[in-house]
């Protein structure tokens, strides 16, 4: 195997890392070897025992105030280190912008979290849960609910394309309900989360035990999972699957989130024919979700649905402003694109554009983007427009390019637009373009059921809006079916996650204890 550096696993508030690498990360600028993963040597029940017996009870001496100031401060270091991060990140593909919402945004989470600890959680170490409820005529007997932090470990297994946000959202609320954490960045960007725990680690803030990393395979840890431990998943459907169905999991119930695939929708609706505003509402956020991380984001828009009537100009701004945007070297402030996280994720993209392509025509021309001039070792791919002849093309409510691939489907009237934004089999996100908040609503209550956000745009809010593909730490973040079936974020809601709750009975006395 190569000799490249090794990227280091933090565990048992120790670093290591095997001498050599099981797999080699390149640079999708440009194909150099970048770093190793491997987790040969490391021993699982003692990363899982070190979380369990020491992580949880320090962090469990502390009360959410505390845990919240230490979110806080963390803030602040990860802002000491955000130029080598910024560095780092581009050696993804990330250009400046990607890297804000990865970097950037993970600090924004945990500060977040802070802020809404510190407001809306007790100085605690439970959470009562509602007021007593009377279970007896006399008044002797009372019930309520009181919320007390797993005892086991939080397993956050991460997507390639986040290694700092999607790291952080899922630290922030185990953290603050009081359960240490296991990370599993992936492989080909698990170099970005090595630096966020290093900064994270060299600071000194975090009790001992709560913090591990694991860079590499984690084949054994979650066979070793009980009802005490959580898994946070994020990657594809297939992982999701597989790692749900592993007996220890299942027969032991282990709380398990998944965030997976998603075939995004955006529905645009016309107030005054080829005039409507809504038009360019749509095609802006179209090409802003192209341009996010070329397009590898679980959010990102998969199928825009288009009256018919309105498909033409649709395609011919689309297709203008797509001509515009320019691919290449992340680290170029010209760059629009930079490339895939690797060149094996540029085959499955174009795996999965082949298939669409059977059907649908192509919008784009990608002879445009220049590519053949840029690294031949390189991971680029060129922004693609497809056109769906109608909705009944069905690859369309199936394969998900996770690139920056989208397709538009034109659409009958509103109730065919919902129908086929739902055959997506559950998605984390759909957008409408409206400026009839009646249609608005009666599309927002038929999509509902079948996905985890709903964005609607419109001019009065086109400028502060937070975008279709931006998950917030206020909102929830998931989607049921195809999207996972998990919830992330959402405030509170994601803390309690990580809390049982439990009903507990007897007389006034014992039950009615309020927060110190
Ligand atoms: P993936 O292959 O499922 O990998 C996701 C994570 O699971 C990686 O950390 C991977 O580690 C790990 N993993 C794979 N096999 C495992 C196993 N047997 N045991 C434990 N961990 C295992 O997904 P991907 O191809 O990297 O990610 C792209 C997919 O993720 C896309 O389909 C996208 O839709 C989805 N995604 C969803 C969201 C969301 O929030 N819903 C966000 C981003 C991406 P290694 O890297 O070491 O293999």
């Amino acid at each position: 195997m190569s000799e490249v550096r090794v990227v280091s696993s933090y565990v048992a508030d120790g670093w290591y890392a095997p001498a050599t690498a099981t797999t080699v990360v390149r640079s999708p600028v440009d194909g150099r070897e970048l770093a190793g993963v491997s987790s040969e040597g490391i021993d699982f029940e003692a990363v899982l025992d070190h979380a369990r017996s020491v992580g949880g009870p320090s962090l469990r001496k502390c009360t959410f105030h505390e845990r919240a100031a230490m979110l806080k401060e963390l803030v602040a270091v990860l802002a000491e280190h955000k130029d080598e991060l910024y560095e780092l990140s581009a050696d993804t593909g990330a250009t400046t912008s990607d890297s804000w919402l990865d970097i950037d945004g993970g600090m924004g989470v945990l500060a977040s979290y802070a802020s809404r600890a510190l407001r809306e959680l007790p100085d605690e170490r439970f959470v009562l849960d509602g007021d007593p409820e009377a279970l007896s005529r006399d008044g002797s007997f009372f019930g309520r609910h009181v919320r007390t932090p797993l005892r086991g470990a939080a397993v956050h297994i991460n997507a390639f394309n986040f290694p700092c946000w999607g790291e952080l959202e899922k630290f922030a609320p185990a953290f603050l309900a009081g359960v240490p954490v296991v990370m599993k960045p992936a492989s080909s960007t698990a170099f970005v989360a090595e630096k966020v725990v290093e900064a994270i680690v060299e600071s000194d803030v975090l009790p001992p035990g709560t913090l591990q990393m694991v860079a590499g395979p984690i084949e054994g840890l979650l066979e070793r999972l009980t009802g005490q431990d959580y898994v946070g998943f994020t990657g594809s459907q297939q992982t999701a699957t597989l790692l749900r169905g592993l007996d220890s999991v299942r027969s032991n119930s282990v709380r398990f989130t998944a965030e997976t695939d998603s075939l995004n929708s955006a529905i645009l609706t016309l107030s005054h024919g080829e005039g409507s505003p809504e038009i360019d509402l749509f095609v802006d956020e179209i090409v802003r979700e192209i341009k996010a991380k070329s397009g590898q984001r679980c959010t990102a828009i998969r199928r825009a649905f288009v009256p018919e009537s309105a498909m033409e100009v649709v395609i011919e701004r689309l297709g203008s402003r797509i001509a515009g945007l320019t691919v290449g070297d992340p680290r170029d402030p010209e760059t629009d694109l930079g490339p895939l996280v690797s060149t094996s994720q540029v085959a499955e993209v174009d795996k999965a554009v082949d298939i669409l392509r059977a059907g649908c025509e192509l919008a784009t021309d990608p002879a445009r983007f220049g590519l053949e001039g840029l690294h031949p070792h390189g991971a680029y791919y060129a922004p693609t427009v497809l056109v769906a002849p109608d909705g009944d093309f069905e690859p369309v409510h199936h394969v998900e390019p996770f690139g920056p691939v989208t397709t538009l489907i034109p659409y009958l009237d509103p109730a065919n637009a919902v129908e086929l934004a739902n055959r997506g089999g559950g998605s984390l996100v759909a957008s409408v373009y409206s400026e009839n908040p009646e249609l608005a609503r009666s599309l927002v209550l038929e999509l509902a059921p079948h996905h985890g956000r709903v964005l609607v745009v419109d001019t009065r809010c086109a400028q502060t809006s937070t975008g279709h593909g931006s998950p917030l730490p206020h909102l929830v973040h998931g989607g049921p079916g195809r999207a996972g079936g998990g919830e992330e974020l959402g405030g509170l809601r994601s803390v309690f996650r990580y809390m049982q709750t439990t009903a507990v009975q007897g007389s006034p006395d014992t039950i009615d204890w309020n927060h110190e």
